[in-house]
């Protein structure tokens, strides 16, 4: 089988499955502990820290260890609107953000908050210009994506970050930027980001792991009542193994950005190519998103029985997003695109990583065809 689901999950490096258990294994005193078991987990936990704000180029104390991208943006999001609804009930987000973004904002609604949800052109970006007549006095949060998870699409975040803080400098802005980071250069000082998620089984790191960046002055309300882990954030033992496995991945993921770019980039390229020339293919992905996502629609065909055709001839891809992919209503984000009901239902997402290699890319071209033509009756009929 060969792995095309880089976006939903990724194969951990070997450091940290080693560290996993290496932690597990040496390490399991409690960090609020206060005996030296305690506070050799507590230095633990210091360490790597240190080494997620490196990853990121912020300091130690700005970042939040959480259990991975969906509680860092349900975090930021309801943290963020519950502290600050004295200012304000009005949030802005767009059509295309993760379920955890945006069902948080819909959630919000039910609560009496005012959400704008953006539109998005047919290349699936937000125009910083619409997002900056809609900020208010009232605004008091955006989120806004890095990467979307489904095309690959990336957005103008220092136009959206600039174009924000002139309008109302006050106004908090979240990056989702869990498709981004290890893909694609992080600058947080330039977005004027104020709070960032990621999550570590994303670039290689273990599952249930992520980082909530917080920039130093910005309050959230805490979601969890209990312990006073996270200064008081985040109540909960802390995940140590996981914490330390992810900071080496998160080192890893930085180190490798330019690597990432350049070869998955390449892949990407040719496949790109391919696709153009293969006639009935629509293309939701474009040169200029990021490295590791390819979208694409067979129109007339069910995505589902693509995917599954495809898989009979050794290939893992996904449709939507692994969040998304067991609703069978069609992609809001190609619909957000304008893309057709039909395009939208009849979209697949293969998303590649590092170890996928041109060999790969050459038996995924064909196993492509191959599906394609046992399916064309189906399609044919689908279409009538
Ligand atoms: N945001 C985006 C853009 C994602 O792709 C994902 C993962 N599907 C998440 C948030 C949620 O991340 P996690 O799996 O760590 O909860």
């Amino acid at each position: 089988m060969i792995y095309w689901d880089h976006a939903a999950s990724t194969p951990p490096y070997d450091e940290v499955i080693q560290t996993m258990a290496e932690v597990m294994k040496k390490h399991y005193g409690n960090p609020s502990s206060i005996h030296s078991m305690g506070e050799d987990a507590a230095k633990l936990i210091k360490r790597a820290r240190e080494v997620c704000a490196s990853s990121l180029n912020v300091k130690p104390s700005e970042v939040i260890l959480t259990s991975g991208a969906t509680e860092g943006n349900n975090m930021a999001i309801k943290g963020a609107a519950l502290q600050y609804e004295s200012r304000g009930k009005h949030i802005i987000t767009t059509r295309i953000e993760h379920p955890s973004v945006y069902d948080s904002c819909l959630a919000l609604e039910k609560q009496g908050y005012e959400v704008t949800f953006l539109p998005v052109d047919g290349k699936g970006m937000v125009d910083p210009s619409e997002l900056a007549s809609a900020v208010r006095k009232d605004t008091i949060l955006v989120s806004i994506m890095h990467v979307n998870n489904e095309t690959g699409a990336v957005q103008p975040l220092a136009e959206i970050g600039h174009a924000l803080k002139q309008a109302n400098p006050l106004t908090v802005f979240h990056i989702d930027g869990v498709q981004g980071f290890g893909k694609l250069p992080v600058r947080l000082d330039e977005w004027k980001a104020d709070l960032y998620t990621l999550s570590a089984h994303k670039i290689r790191g273990p599952k249930g792991t992520g980082v909530l960046y917080k920039r130093e002055g910005i309050m959230l309300h805490p979601l969890l009542s209990g312990g006073k882990q996270e200064s008081g954030l985040r109540a909960g033992t802390e995940n140590i193994p996981g914490f330390v496995a992810m900071s080496k991945a998160m080192r890893m993921a930085a180190e490798q950005t330019d690597a990432f770019m350049k070869e998955v980039g390449a892949l990407k390229a040719g496949l790109l190519a391919w696709i153009r020339n293969t006639p009935g293919l629509e293309l939701n992905s474009f040169e200029e998103g990021a490295a590791h996502i390819v979208n694409v629609s067979f129109p007339g065909m069910k995505a589902e029985v693509l995917l599954h055709t495809l898989e009979e001839h050794g290939m893992l891809v996904s449709t939507k997003s692994a969040c998304s992919s067991k609703t069978s209503e069609p992609s809001r984000v190609l619909l957000a695109m304008g893309r057709s009901v039909d395009a939208a239902s009849s979209a697949i997402r293969i998303s590649m990583g590092m170890t996928n290699t041109q060999q790969d890319l050459n038996k995924l071209q064909m196993a492509l065809e191959a599906a394609v033509s046992r399916l064309q009756p189906l399609r044919q009929e689908g279409m009538k």
